[in-house]
């Protein structure tokens, strides 16, 4: 049974190939199989989410099956019901698949211990986001003309992602599959927002000028203040003077560098209005991509081809 719980696993040139081919399919005909079937997929939402959910809702609704949208303040796990009796529960119940975002990192993995259905990791603590890293990755893939993906394909590209990287689960899975794919990865944040121990494969900064310049692509990141630890960041106007992807910040970067962010935005902060709308911005690209990636990431794991 294909769980999917870290970017590592998953098979990447076969999902982008098979998410293209949902992009293609979802352009000529958006609407779902006019016969459903009785298969419920179930997202367990222990936190906040709007793209990644409703992403994961179409999924189940274009492959026929009945989304079961659980959310934490709206379940027994206020009760204390433990993770493990939520997925034992849901699987006697007879659900094909759970969905599981959670504020802990493990989580998943833990839910994979008791669970006869397979587990879809839709982000876990500040450890990893498996289907937003390919989703990233796949926006990038089109924007570079679809070349082999079993190839070393993002060679001598950097990118350079700016923000928290210390909490950010989209940092982590994303370094994974870019560097896989060969790019160069720097990792920009104030020393305080870095991770412990460095992150392999990756250039770690706090010099934004030095990330960005040069970069092919720049990814701005969230501050996880719900992850954030008092006195992290002593000033936020120091921080967007220091760390801000802003226009006159990005002409440093190639000219047709393109901006990713995996939102929410926090406008005004990481980025700026006129770059986060801008020529060069995939946010909105990122943001449908998500959808033709989450069917194909959930027909691999439902084992369907
Ligand atoms: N939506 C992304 C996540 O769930 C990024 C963020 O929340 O800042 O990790």
């Amino acid at each position: 049974m294909p769980h999917i719980v870290t970017a590592a696993e998953l098979p990447v040139a076969e999902l982008l190939i098979r998410a293209e081919q949902w992009r293609t399919r979802l352009q000529a005909n958006p609407a779902p199989p006019v016969q459903p079937r009785a298969a419920l997929i179930a997202l367990l939402f222990y936190e906040p989410s709007t793209r990644t959910r409703a992403a994961f809702e179409q999924a189940c609704v274009l492959l026929g099956c009945h989304p079961l949208v659980i959310t934490a303040e709206a379940s027994s796990i206020v009760k204390g019901e433990s993770l493990q009796d939520t997925v034992r529960t849901l699987c006697a119940q007879g659900v094909r698949g759970i969905v599981i975002r959670h504020p802990q990192a493990g989580a998943p993995v833990a839910a994979v211990q008791v669970a006869d259905a397979p587990i879809l990791n839709a982000g876990d603590g500040a450890h990893e986001h498996p289907t937003q890293a390919l989703l990233d990755l796949y926006t990038l893939w089109r924007r570079y003309g679809m070349p082999d993906p079993t190839t070393r394909w993002l060679a001598g590209r950097k990118v350079a992602i700016v923000g928290d990287i210390r909490h950010s689960r989209v940092a982590r899975s994303n370094l994974t599959l870019l560097t896989q794919a060969g790019a160069e990865v720097w990792l920009c944040a104030p020393p305080t927002l870095l991770p412990d121990a460095p992150l392999p494969h990756a250039t770690h900064t706090h010099d934004t000028d030095a990330a960005i310049r040069d970069a092919d692509v720049v990814m701005a990141l969230r501050l996880q203040t719900e992850r954030m630890a008092q006195g992290l960041l002593p000033s936020l106007n120091a921080y967007r003077r220091d760390y801000q992807i802003n226009a006159e910040r990005l002409r440093l970067a190639k000219p047709d560098c393109v901006v990713m962010h995996p939102g929410p935005i926090q406008r005004g902060v990481e980025i700026d209005d006129a770059v986060a709308d801008g020529a060069q911005s995939l946010i909105l690209e990122q943001v449908r991509n998500g959808v033709s990636v989450r069917v194909a990431a959930l027909e691999y794991a439902l084992g369907e081809w």
